[in-house]
């Protein structure tokens, strides 16, 4: 028998996936948030997570500031360190 896992979309390569194996993440404000349970969420995958030119593209896409991309590169960094 097959699980009904639920599927979501990579905000950055637009491939679905189980949404387990996908990051939760929200913005506000031109930041980037892990998803506090409230407001519009996306989803991003392990593979553009490490991908600096997906990151470099969502920082512009929501346009953060430098100081705010850096703690976000920052977060994911410290996401792939935990495993
Ligand atoms: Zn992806």
């Amino acid at each position: 028998m097959q699980k009904n896992e639920p599927i979501r979309m990579c905000i950055a390569c637009r491939e679905r996936k189980p949404q387990q194996k996908l990051l939760r993440l929200q913005e506000k404000n031109s930041n980037i948030f892990p998803y506090s349970g409230q407001g519009r969420s996306f989803y991003l995958c392990s593979g553009c997570r490490e991908n600096e030119k997906k990151v470099k593209g969502l920082i512009k896409r929501f346009r953060l500031t430098s100081e705010d991309s850096e703690q976000f590169v920052k977060y994911l960094k410290e996401l792939d360190r935990n495993g």
